[in-house]
């Protein structure tokens, strides 16, 4: 099935065409500068993809259309064909995702109205976290908050962490039912999960994808008195501490980059803020894969994914050098070798082999458009 898959933000649209059966990648492309004169709106940006669909397509028309959706609250724990009534509902869950959920209803929308008869289908990042346990989606906060404002764990980039696992799974000859492993996707966002029977049983980013790892610019666990106080003693509006939060801390915060490659650089020149951010966000890594080990009862494997975690050989390097509690080793070669092959790159000796596999989120949403799509 010939399937557009769609990834759309505020002022960005990204997009693919996937044919399922041979997963094969026909086209895949990026408008950005939405909302700026030459791009007004999401419904312009899908002029220039109909365009680009045209020139490579030629007569071959597209079957199915699916979306990536970063909120899906409680109420979305699969995929959905999409309705209005599930635009509204995606709309509803602004207060959640406010920079993510509006942008990507501007997208369906814009589908629904140029493509009305194409089925649709939303894919959420929240929901591959739907089996986390209470004790691990709870805050320890009154029952007020969850009950009135939904504050609680949900977890995000859940499609990229469900399709590496079931790689990672079968790269071991596991099967994905009994598969116990801590996979973790090290991009510009990033975060841990916990996989036990082949899902996922806790997750490093929570109400919002804040919490958790140190990021490229947010700064992952911190003190929530932190915030709170600085806003009481009138230092900085909350709205401030927002932006500094997500935007100006993580690595940017410790080292002034927020790209891996330079920052790794940078530290190997000597920059002390670039071998600082180095340690702090490894060190917080280090003490997730412990305890996610604990929780999964024993990984059958760490797994590396998304940009850093793909490519960084230093960064997975430095996090593996701080596991020595756990038995676990490096094979040097391995974890140096350019590939995008998923591989194993802990040494024999290993106590749990450790993984790169590199991430797919649009074939995992391509795969269940498909499925839904055909089952109309
Ligand atoms: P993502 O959000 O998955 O696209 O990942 C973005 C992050 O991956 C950035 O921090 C990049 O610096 C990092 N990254 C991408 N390619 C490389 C590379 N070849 N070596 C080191 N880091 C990389």
């Amino acid at each position: 099935m010939l399937v557009l898959v769609i990834n759309s933000g505020s002022s960005s649209l990204k997009y693919q065409v996937r044919e399922t059966t041979t997963e094969e990648v026909l086209l895949s492309g990026l408008v950005e500068r939405i909302g700026e004169a030459e791009v007004p709106d999401h419904a312009a940006a899908l002029e220039t993809v109909e365009a680009h669909l045209n020139r490579v397509l030629g007569d071959r028309a597209i079957e199915a259309v699916g979306h990536r959706v970063v909120h899906g609250g409680e109420r979305f724990t699969t995929p959905v064909l999409i309705t209005h009534e599930i635009v509204r509902a995606i709309e509803r869950l602004a207060p959640l995702a406010p920079l993510h959920n509006p942008a990507a209803a501007l997208g369906i929308r814009a589908l629904l109205e140029k493509w009305p008869k194409l089925p649709q289908v939303a894919v959420f990042d929240t929901a591959f976290h739907r089996t986390l346990p209470e004790h691990a989606w709870r805050y320890a906060v009154p029952d007020d908050l969850y009950k009135l404002h939904g504050v609680r764990r949900y977890g995000f980039h859940g499609t990229s962490h469900d399709f590496v696992t079931g790689r990672a799974a079968e790269l071991l000859g596991i099967e994905r039912g009994r598969f116990r492993a801590v996979i973790a996707h090290l991009g510009n966002g990033a975060s841990v999960t916990a996989i036990r029977d082949g899902r996922s049983i806790d997750t490093s980013m929570g109400y919002t994808p804040l919490e958790g790892l140190v990021m490229g610019t947010r700064s992952g666990d911190l003190d929530a008195s932190i915030v709170t106080q600085l806003v009481i003693r009138g230092e900085y509006t909350a709205e401030e501490m927002d932006r500094i939060l997500n935007k100006d801390s993580g690595l940017k915060g410790l080292s002034g980059d927020n790209d891996m490659r330079s920052v790794v650089e940078a530290a190997a020149e000597g920059h002390d803020g670039a071998e600082l951010a180095l340690e702090v966000a490894s060190y917080r890594l280090q003490k997730y894969i412990g305890g996610y080990h604990v929780a999964v009862g024993g990984a059958q494997a760490i797994v590396f994914t998304a940009g850093i975690g793909e490519n960084s050989w230093p960064f997975r390097q430095r996090v593996v050098d701080g596991l020595g509690a756990l038995g676990v080793t490096l094979d040097q070669m391995s974890n140096v070798e350019r590939s995008q092959e998923a591989r194993i790159i802990s040494g024999p000796d290993s106590a749990i082999p450790v993984l790169v596999v590199p991430t797919d989120e649009e074939s995992e949403i391509a795969r269940a458009t498909e499925e839904l799509a055909l089952a109309g």
